[in-house]
């Protein structure tokens, strides 16, 4: 399971909203729990560096190291979201080719033109994404 706060829920999907109809990205920072779990506890945006961010994503690179030489105990990488503009809540094939960390959760955001979003969270297990549950609950 993958917790993470409604207002960073929030956050997560107005980040797919204004970047739309380009693919917006970003890291999720928190930290693991018991039984396997993860605990967002941040979230941040990145600039999309893809050549074409209407139709894949990359995280800035200069982010994901100042965030990484900044991990500790309390807090760390544990995952990435992007979302997929006109798209849906899953990941593609080209999500397929670029994950290779088992250790990241992956949020993916569908959004459409209109600004609904619906996101779903995925692990990678090596092979193929596995479907996980996103609990947008207050920490209790
Ligand atoms: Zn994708």
């Amino acid at each position: 399971m993958i917790g993470i706060a409604p207002v960073l829920l929030r956050a997560i999907e107005d980040h797919a909203r204004t970047a739309y109809p380009n693919e917006a990205c970003g890291l999720l920072l928190g930290r693991r729990e018991a039984e396997g779990g993860l605990r967002v506890h941040a979230v941040k945006a990145s600039p999309n560096r893809a050549p074409d961010p209407a139709r894949a994503f990359a995280i800035d690179p200069s982010l994901h190291l100042a965030l990484l030489s900044a991990s500790g105990v309390e807090q760390s990488v544990i995952g990435v979201y992007h979302s997929h503009p006109d798209g849906a809540p899953a990941p593609s094939a080209a999500d397929r080719a670029q994950a290779n960390d088992p250790e990241l959760a992956w949020l993916v955001i569908a959004a459409d033109a209109g600004g609904a979003c619906a996101t779903r969270a995925f692990r990678y297990d090596g092979g193929d994404f596995v479907a996980d549950v996103l609990s947008a609950e207050e920490h209790a």
